[in-house]
C-alpha cells in the first residue's frame, strides 16, 4: 500500500515513520510512504503557499494552486480523483478537515481496500474549498476537536490503515479483535455464549490487559488471569468489555454483537437497550 502525504511540514512526519510497526511495515516492503513539501510546487521567490481569506476574517488560507500542481503531479487530476497516471491503483484522496466524516475503525477498514491514500493535510484557517470540491473523495476527521495543522491527523489515518495492511501484524486476526473489532467477524461461542477466541470484541471495547509483577504497588493482578482455566478467563475477559463498554462508550452497545447471557450481564448492570439506541 503506498501513502503520499501533502504538507507544509514534511520534518514532521520523521518520528511517525521511523518507529514501531509503521517503521517495520516499511522495511517489510507492505507499505511506502512518501511526503511531499508543498513549497516545492510554489514558484515565487518566498514560496508563498497561503494567502488572505476572501470575505475577511480570521487567519491565513492555503492556496489552491500548490496543492494542485503537486495531486497533478501525483497524477490525481481534477474532477476524477480516482483517475490516476499509476496503471491499477486504486487511490482515494482524502482532505484531513474537522469538518469531515468521523474516522471509525470501519471507515479505516474501508480504506484499507485502497492501493494508494493522498492525504492533504491543511494548515492556517483550513484549505481553500476548491481543492475539496475538485480533487478530493472525501473530507476526513479525527474527533470533534480542532489541531493545528492535518499533519497529526494524516499520521493516524496512516497509523490505523497500517495495522491493517496485511501481513503488517503479527496475527493476521489480531486486528479483528481489538477494540471495535468488526462486529461480523466470525467469533464462534461456548455454551455460555462467550466467545471461544481469547479476545473476540464483536464491536465492544478491549477488556483490560495485565502483565508480572503479579502484586503491583499493592494491586493484585486479577486471579482468574493466573489459574490457567481458559474458559473462565474469556468468560472474565467478555465480563470486562461488556463493563467497559458500558461505562465508556454505551453507544456501541446498540451494535455490538451480543449473545444472551452478554444482553443478561448488561441488564443486571442496568442497561437499557431502548434509551442506549437512542
Ligand atoms: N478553520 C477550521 C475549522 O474551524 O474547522 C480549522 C482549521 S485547523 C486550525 C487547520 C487544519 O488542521 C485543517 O485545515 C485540517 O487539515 C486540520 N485539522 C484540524 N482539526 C482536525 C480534525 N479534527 N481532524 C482532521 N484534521 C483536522
Amino acid at each position: 500500500m503506498r501513502f503520499d502525504v501533502l504538507t507544509i511540514f514534511p520534518g514532521f512526519f520523521t518520528g511517525f515513520l521511523e518507529h514501531g510497526i509503521v517503521r517495520r511495515a516499511q522495511a517489510d516492503g507492505l507499505v511506502s510512504v512518501d511526503v511531499h513539501d508543498l513549497r516545492a510546487f510554489t514558484h515565487d521567490r518566498h514560496r508563498t503557499v497561503d494567502d488572505r481569506p476572501f470575505g475577511g476574517g480570521e487567519g491565513m488560507v492555503l492556496k489552491p494552486e500548490p496543492l494542485a500542481e503537486a495531486l497533478e503531479n501525483l497524477g490525481v487530476h481534477a474532477k476524477n480523483a480516482d483517475k490516476t497516471d499509476l496503471p491499477n491503483v486504486t487511490t482515494r484522496t482524502i482532505l484531513l478537515s474537522a469538518q469531515g466524516l468521523p474516522l471509525t475503525q470501519s471507515v479505516v477498514r474501508e480504506l484499507a481496500a485502497f492501493e494508494r491514500l493522498v492525504l492533504i493535510c491543511g494548515r492556517y484557517e483550513g484549505v481553500d474549498e476548491r481543492v475539496n470540491e475538485l480533487y478530493c473523495d472525501e473530507e476526513i476527521s479525527i474527533g470533534d476537536y480542532v489541531l493545528s495543522g492535518g499533519e497529526l491527523a494524516a499520521a493516524v489515518v496512516m497509523d490505523t490503515v497500517i495495522r491493517l495492511v496485511p501481513g503488517v501484524l503479527g496475527n493476521e486476526a489480531s486486528s479483528e479483535f481489538e477494540s471495535f473489532g468488526a462486529e461480523d467477524a466470525a467469533i464462534t461461542a461456548d455454551e455460555m455464549g462467550v466467545p471461544r477466541s481469547q479476545h473476540g470484541s464483536g464491536g465492544l471495547l478491549d477488556y483490560p490487559h495485565y502483565t508480572r509483577p503479579a502484586d503491583f504497588q499493592g494491586l493484585a493482578a486479577p486471579q482468574v488471569l493466573l489459574n490457567g482455566d481458559h474458559a473462565q478467563i474469556r468468560r472474565w475477559r467478555r465480563e470486562q468489555q461488556l463493563r467497559k463498554t458500558l461505562a465508556n462508550r454505551p453507544d456501541l452497545l446498540a451494535h455490538a454483537k451480543l449473545s444472551d447471557e452478554d444482553r443478561r450481564l448488561l441488564a443486571s448492570w442496568g442497561w437499557e437497550p431502548s434509551r442506549q439506541a437512542n
